[in-house]
């Protein structure tokens, strides 16, 4: 099978021709129709990921058809969506508390476990969603973590009505959409200048849009950061009104700046969202189907997953870059 392979940090990735994988105990043999590309896989290329065991092939928003299992109860030919979520322990206080994101001994897909980046992969059963064979599977991927790490970050908020995002990228296009359903107000923020990013914001319903380093017309009751861009936390804090909560979703940040108490004061609340738990995705990927959510993708052949991954870099994209993989035909 096909695979793009990570070697070392900041290493382009390599096409190789690797050895089909086979299921093991309690896995399914998944052959891959599409993959969405993360900004987390540009953290991975970038080595900004602790202990990345080298060689990775990356991807974690994929999307295929089951082709064997060992006696499991996905059958084959029944479509599957792989998270970024692909082990836990079970049996450590996270696990056992509800909090399986936070679990000490995770395995991740596209990091600590193979990824999507390819023809096929092998992933434990009990992390894959099942989901519906008829939508497109290219539209389906982004669901998985732009989709699901939004969210999490949102129930992170709670009854917040006005919402700031920060960084109109992937997650927020699918955000903006859960927001617009549940008639909660959101502003978007990206960077001066950004106009494309600013009128698809509009388009999809913000009641405000503008450059990060401005206020919104209003204060918020919450705001959440979805660029890796640390003196965000001070100005996103600066927006939110006492008792506020500001919720950063990235798995990475460069520095926080120093910045006056002033701006947490006032009972306002920094968290950060780690990762996904299988009851988030559940309960997602059910209100996506129900909303139902629109994903915009833009489309790269699996030889070109460098490419895609540089436009993703440069802010080229609009919405997400997804990999398609295979033809997703039943045979
Ligand atoms: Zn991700
Ligand atoms: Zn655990």
């Amino acid at each position: 099978m096909r695979a793009m392979v990570l070697h070392g940090r900041d290493q382009a990735l390599r096409l190789e021709h690797l050895d089909r994988p086979t299921a093991g105990p309690g896995q399914v043999l998944v052959e891959i129709e599409a993959c969405a590309i993360c900004r987390t896989d540009l953290h991975l290329l970038d080595g900004e990921l602790p202990d990345i065991p080298y060689p990775v092939v990356p991807g974690h928003q994929i999307v295929g058809r089951v082709v064997s299992n060992d006696l499991v109860g996905l059958p084959a030919g029944s479509r599957v969506g792989i998270p970024w979520l692909g082990y836990t322990c079970g049996a450590c206080d996270y696990c056992g508390s509800g909090n399986e994101n936070l679990c000490d001994a995770a395995g991740f897909t596209g990091y600590t476990l193979p990824g999507g980046f390819a023809d096929y992969v092998c992933a434990d059963a009990r992390y894959c969603f099942e989901l519906d064979p008829r939508l497109s599977a290219r539209a389906l991927t982004p669901l998985l973590c732009a989709g699901l790490i939004g969210y999490r970050a949102l129930r992170m908020c709670g009854e917040a009505r006005h919402i700031g995002l920060y960084g109109f990228g992937a997650a927020a296009h699918v955000l903006a959409q859960v927001l617009r359903f549940q008639d909660r107000p959101f502003y978007a923020f990206t960077r001066a200048g950004d106009e494309a990013a600013q009128r698809s914001a509009r388009s999809l319903g913000a009641a405000w849009s503008g450059a990060s380093t401005e206020l919104p017309p209003r204060s918020l009751d919450a705001a959440i950061i979805f660029a890796p861009v640390g003196p965000l936390v001070p100005a996103a804090l600066a927006a939110v009104r006492k008792g506020g909560t500001v919720v950063c979703g990235g798995i990475h940040m460069s520095p926080i700046p120093e910045f006056s108490y002033d701006l947490l004061w006032g009972e306002r609340r920094l968290v950060s969202v780690a990762n996904l738990t299988r009851a988030d995705g559940i309960e997602f990927l059910e209100l996506a189907a129900k909303i139902p959510i629109e994903t915009q993708t833009e489309v790269f052949a699996l030889e070109d997953a460098n490419a895609a991954l540089e436009a993703l870099r440069t802010g080229a994209i609009t919405g997400s870059a997804v990999l398609e993989i295979g033809g997703g035909s039943e045979d």
